[in-house]
């Protein structure tokens, strides 16, 4: 039997693929330590989880409505009024099984075959492939570790008239990296010219450490940009509930509108028990995780000194967010029998059983991502593992 052409190009997630590999692992019983988890560490706080608990005994069993219920999606137009400083009517959000889900109906709403899409390496695994799936084209801005986020002229160089969407993703997946108010401000007069849609991914919105330890979206300093830019949000990161497949998307009524007729027509609502839950969270709101978010930091700052001091071959640019490090490889590794990121990370589980996101998952050769998250002594150990692996490696280069 014949597979439809776009299948042939279409790969596997390679996250959610090392994601099983762990539990494959786990199952049999061998040690391995993970650097690669998209997981925020602790479990979903019980006071959530008691809230689906109730849900379900209270016989909340049945479909809900595709795209959210208006209690669900007036909460979240509450809490960007109330944390984000952004004014949103309940019909200008729309709920799904997780960003994903809204990622993929979103470009699947805006995108003709062919049309072009906008991505800035390292750019999150799924991005490429869901684009894939719309026929489009991805066009890719390559990675500055000194300016991870293009200047308008740069940008202008992969500007073409079948441009009609880019992404944004800040906090990034891998980099943790945070733009200034500067070169956002820059970024939103250019987008400003453009008729592109901006699909602004802000899922890490919580995680952010740098100085001014706030998340700016790109609509509070260009608000201008509001019809054309679709904020894509969720729980999984925010408040540690990503089985739970919870997301959402903020934007004008007629994108919001056309997304949850994709929905109506997928996985049709959420699962209905989680709807009361997310309520309850995105009502709480930050104070509600704010000791995970200071123990993300924390971790995440002991990873980077940890780096320093024991990989000094390892360079990166420090992460200012997300959960995420994203260190370039040293170039001796080019002469070795495992030359790229991906080959380095098949060797490195194989030998040594430690799990890497290699760079190539996010266009990105020649860096890893290491996921900061697991326990202090897990992560320590993982890291004494992989210093061992590049020696190893090193004295064959
Ligand atoms: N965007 C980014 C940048 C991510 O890292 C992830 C992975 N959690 C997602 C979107 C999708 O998240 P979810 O589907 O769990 O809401
Ligand atoms: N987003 C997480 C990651 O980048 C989880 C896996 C996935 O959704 O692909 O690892």
């Amino acid at each position: 039997m014949r597979l439809a052409q776009r299948m042939g190009a279409l790969r596997p997630s390679l996250t959610i693929g090392l994601n099983a590999k762990a539990r494959a692992l786990r199952a049999q019983g061998i040690r391995f330590y993970n650097l690669a988890a998209g997981e925020p560490g602790p479990p979903t706080p019980p006071a959530i989880v008691q809230e689906a608990m109730a849900t379900l005994a209270t016989g909340h069993v049945y479909y809900s409505v595709a795209g959210g219920t208006a209690e669900l999606r007036q909460a979240i137009a509450a809490k960007y009024k109330r944390e984000n400083q952004l004014d949103y009517s309940q019909d200008e959000v729309v709920c799904g099984c997780g960003a994903k889900e809204l990622l993929l109906h979103s470009f699947m709403a805006m995108l003709n075959r062919g049309d072009e899409v906008i991505l800035l390496a390292p750019y999150w695994v799924s991005y490429l492939e869901q684009s894939k799936i719309c026929e489009a084209k991805a066009v890719i801005v390559p990675y500055d570790a000194q300016q991870p986020l293009p200047s308008p002229e740069q940008l202008e160089r992969f500007a073409t008239p079948r441009t009609r969407a880019i992404v944004l993703n800040f906090p990034n997946n891998p980099t943790g990296h945070v733009p200034s108010r500067a070169a956002y401000e820059a970024l939103g007069a250019y987008l400003q010219r453009k008729d592109w849609w901006i699909i602004s991914d802000e899922i890490y919105e919580y995680t952010v450490f740098n100085a001014e330890r706030r998340h700016y979206s790109i609509l509070n300093l260009c608000p201008q940009l509001r019809e054309q830019t679709l904020i894509v949000n969720g729980l999984s990161k925010s408040f540690a509930m990503t089985g739970w497949r919870v997301g959402y998307a903020l934007g004008n009524k007629d994108i919001v509108a056309n997304i949850k007729k994709l929905q109506s027509h997928s996985t049709t609502c959420l699962p209905s028990f989680t709807e009361k839950a997310a309520i309850f969270a995105i009502t709480q709101g930050r104070p509600l995780v704010q000791p995970m978010i200071d123990a993300i930091e924390t971790k995440l700052q002991k990873t980077q000194q940890l780096l320093r001091d024991t990989l000094p071959e390892l360079t990166f640019t420090p992460s200012q967010g997300a959960f995420y490090i994203f260190p370039q490889l040293p170039t001796w590794l080019a002469r070795t029998s495992y030359p790229t990121a991906l080959a380095f990370s098949e060797w490195l589980l194989e030998k040594h059983k430690v799990i890497v996101v290699p760079g190539e998952s996010f266009g990105v050769d020649g860096h890893l991502r290491l996921s900061c998250t697991a326990s202090e002594a897990h992560v320590q150990q993982a890291l004494a593992w992989l210093a061992k692996g590049l020696q190893e490696l090193k004295a064959t280069a």
